[in-house]
């Protein structure tokens, strides 16, 4: 039914780089004759579901959406990815994204735009795009996608989803095409909250592969379940509804917020004051980082090689063609910001900016359980609005690239509509407190 409805409508969502139907009814024989054979299956066991194409999968095609690795064939499988085949899970295919991750609406894709399936005018929102399209339109039971300034929990509020990214070291990296390390996380999208639970506790939990990955027990997801917030403590941070906020989202969020007061938590205004330098921090450290992860694609060990006169030639023709030009704009930031007599200035500044943020949500979680704010500024926006105005394309991640900024875990719940289209509400939790975001969630779907 789900490879029906991709044939159906991908012609016009464009959310798939690779399909792989039929690895997929492989998997799926193979499953059923392990049930034959009496075996117990996981609990995924049969459940189609895509990935976004910047987590490795053995033997088939991760092109991070770029020209670079338009041809690369990675030889491992990422360690989500194992996860979720130990459990029976069945992969339908890659989905497309803004170039390696990096950009706010899927326009970025080295390969084509993905829409957003409630209005075909408007981006899904970026850079997992294409992961919380598919799943908004019916073309996957749920998807991967990754998280390192709102690419996860922007996508899902502009297509009416549930996204989640984890605490930093909650779930392994290992096999994730890296962007900026200290920042990246993966996480699962899905049509609701009990699913999200599901494959959290799938893809959670300590790797020896990932020195970041955290030694921790991972909780029973789905038993934190339980519609029960009374007395619950919610901070509402008066900075998320600040100007450039379209009024008609700040009164949906409002609305929802009210209605988790009507369910007996106790919401309260309050303040995290270093939350409008959040934004440009992030603007240094992301691409410091990225111009450091991008080093490696030279034309010598992964993908694309475009021959020069010589070894410097072979270099710059291969960059220049490999890399589109958001990715080119981030490589000389970064770089800019890690040169030496800037590095102070820039970068390690930007690092203590980094302390003075996470500062303020320690001051918030000594009196808070979680924070609630809206996940985006606006509603999704349409195809080209903002794709020449590289300033306004990031003011889509004000709310939650503070979230990455900290390290915690946060989740993006559809809370209502403003014009036609899904407004998102942002949990913020403590770190390692993913159980209490589902729970609250849970109990307001
Ligand atoms: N939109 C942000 C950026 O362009 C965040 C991207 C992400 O989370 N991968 O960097």
């Amino acid at each position: 039914a789900i490879i029906d409805r991709i044939e159906a409508v991908d012609g016009r969502v464009q959310a798939y780089l690779t399909r792989t139907a039929e690895q997929a009814f492989e998997q799926a024989k193979a499953i059923d004759a392990a049930r034959a054979r009496g075996e117990k299956p996981g609990p995924l066991a049969g459940v189609p579901m895509a990935l976004k194409d910047n987590l490795c999968t053995e033997g088939i095609r991760t092109t991070c959406a770029s020209r670079m690795l338009a041809g690369w064939v990675p030889p491992y499988d990422a360690t989500v990815v194992r996860r979720l085949k130990a459990a029976g899970a069945v992969m339908l295919g890659k989905l497309n994204m803004d170039e390696f991750a990096m950009g706010s609406s899927t326009e970025n894709s080295g390969f084509f735009p993905t829409r957003n399936p409630w209005d075909l005018e408007r981006v899904p929102g970026g850079s997992s795009g294409g992961s919380v399209a598919a799943v908004a339109a019916g073309e996957a039971c749920y998807a991967l996608g990754s998280d390192t300034g709102g690419s996860i929990r922007q996508p899902a509020s502009f297509c009416g989803v549930v996204g989640m990214k984890p605490t930093y070291g909650r779930v392994s990296r290992y096999g994730l095409v890296a962007f900026a390390s200290s920042l990246d996380q993966i996480g699962p999208i899905t049509r609701d909250v009990t699913d999200c639970a599901l494959v959290l506790g799938v893809i959670a939990g300590h790797d020896p592969s990932d020195s970041t990955s955290a030694d921790l027990p991972v909780p029973d997801y789905r038993a934190a379940l339980r519609p029960e917030i009374k007395g619950l403590k919610i901070g509402v941070p008066r900075e998320y509804f600040g100007a450039g906020m379209e009024p008609e989202v700040e009164t949906v969020v409002r609305r929802a917020i009210a209605r988790l007061e009507e369910m007996g938590a106790v919401c309260e205004e309050t303040s995290l004051p270093h939350t409008e330098y959040a934004l440009p921090a992030y603007y240094l450290v992301a691409p410091a980082e990225a111009s450091s992860n991008l080093a490696r694609y030279d034309g010598v060990g992964y993908g694309l090689r475009v021959p020069g006169k010589d070894i410097i030639a072979m270099y710059m023709n291969t960059r220049s063609q490999g890399f589109g030009p958001e990715v080119k704009r981030r490589i000389m930031l970064g770089t800019y910001a890690l040169s030496s007599g800037y590095y102070d200035a820039y970068y390690l500044k930007a690092l203590k900016v980094r302390t003075l943020i996470r500062r303020d949500f320690e001051a918030a979680f000594a009196k808070y359980d979680l924070l609630a704010t809206p996940t985006a500024p606006t509603v999704a926006f349409r195809l080209g609005e903002k794709a020449g105005d590289p300033l306004a394309m990031y003011l889509s991640d004000l709310c939650t690239i503070p979230i990455n900024m900290a390290g915690l875990p946060a989740l993006s719940l559809p809370c209502g509509f403003s014009q036609g289209l899904p407004v998102g509400l942002q949990l913020i939790g403590k770190a390692f407190d993913e159980a209490t975001l589902l729970r609250v969630a849970y109990a307001f779907e």
